[in-house]
């Protein structure tokens, strides 16, 4: 395998709530990333999965430095950008770009398509006014529209050709990587399709790496080359889409991969006990130990470590490094 192209290594970020815990007086402290570590390859789908609260979202942010890390380090391209100076900072942020879910929310609602596409070249200085020009006809080709839609508003578009408009405010700068946050949720399952398909064909075009988060572990499957999946600010499974979504490992993922309907199969669902935990104030030893089917004692105190199952894939459980024990009732 080639070098990473984006490497975490031990990544943490916590927020300090002003609200005291009620079990003690210390302020609570939320680890939205508690010693996150993985790598990206040049050219793959990596999805980032989990309930909401887990942890995606903040990842995506922190890796782009839209949002300080705590603690760790992040290398893009073998440089620690956690170390970047401002004006660092600005000039990298041409390569790293991101999509969120809701595109109405993102794009400015005043300014025409043509204006929304021409103001990041305008931030980052680059070209004159017929290569700009030139640039956001290509861009918004690219992204399946033509040009009348260039004097256009975002409330006069569909929420598919908004989102398009969206991929192309990203496209415009030439990136090497996007962070697609829960990109395709807010759609139609048809335009889901659609969006997918786009994003598909623009990777292999502008050679495009993609870190994409979503709950919807349908969409994940099909668009993605490997997965994590998040839990409470933790990595517990990692590797290829094809390795999990056949056979999880960890009880969550299992859970997680059982909800998903198949045709053909009649398989087991694997139910979920309760909600998420408390982030300020997390269960110990196995964070998951509150809601595992498959606990055993010395999950309610010993925190699993990762494990390697093999190259590329990991697995943070106690079943796949302890002895079976006991199942607590
Ligand atoms: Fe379940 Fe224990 Fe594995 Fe955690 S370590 S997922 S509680 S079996």
């Amino acid at each position: 395998m080639s070098a990473p192209f984006i490497e975490l290594h031990n990544v943490h970020k916590h927020y300090k709530q002003n609200r005291r815990s009620i079990f003690d007086d210390q302020p609570s402290v939320v680890k939205a990333m508690n010693g996150v570590s993985f790598s990206l390859y040049e050219g793959e789908s990596f999805g980032l999965v989990g309930e909401s609260g887990s942890g995606k979202s903040t990842t995506g942010q922190v890796i782009l430095q839209l949002l300080k890390q705590t603690s760790g380090s992040i290398y893009y391209q073998g440089t620690d950008v956690t170390t970047f100076t401002k004006q660092q900072l600005k000039s990298w942020r041409k390569k790293v770009q991101i999509v969120f879910q809701d595109p109405y929310a993102s794009l400015n609602p005043k300014k025409t398509i043509e204006w929304i596409l021409h103001e990041p070249l305008e931030i980052h200085h680059i070209g004159d006014k017929a290569s700009r020009e030139e640039k956001i006809l290509e861009t918004i080709h690219d992204v399946g529209l033509d040009t009348s839609f260039l004097d256009r508003f975002p409330h006069e578009l569909s929420g598919g050709q908004r989102q398009r408009v969206a991929i192309a405010s990203a496209l415009v700068l030439d990136p090497e990587f996007i962070v697609i946050d829960e990109g395709v949720s807010a759609l139609d399952v048809s335009v889901q399709a659609q969006i997918l398909n786009l994003l598909t064909k623009l990777q292999k075009k502008y050679n495009l790496t993609y870190l994409f988060i979503s709950h919807d572990l349908n969409v994940v499957q099909y668009f993605c080359d490997r997965i994590a999946i998040m839990y409470l600010g933790e990595i517990v499974e990692l590797g290829s889409t094809e390795d999990i979504g056949t056979n999880p490992k960890h009880p969550y993922a299992e859970a997680l991969f059982s909800a998903i309907p198949h045709l053909d199969v009649d398989e087991e669902r694997i139910p979920l006990a309760g909600e998420l935990p408390d982030p300020s104030n997390p269960p110990t030893g196995c964070p998951f130990h509150t809601r595992c089917a498959k606990a055993m004692d010395s999950c309610k105190s010993v925190k699993p470590v990762v494990h390697t199952m093999r190259a590329g894939y990991q697995v943070t459980c106690h079943l796949y490094t302890q002895e079976p024990e006991h199942q607590t009732s």
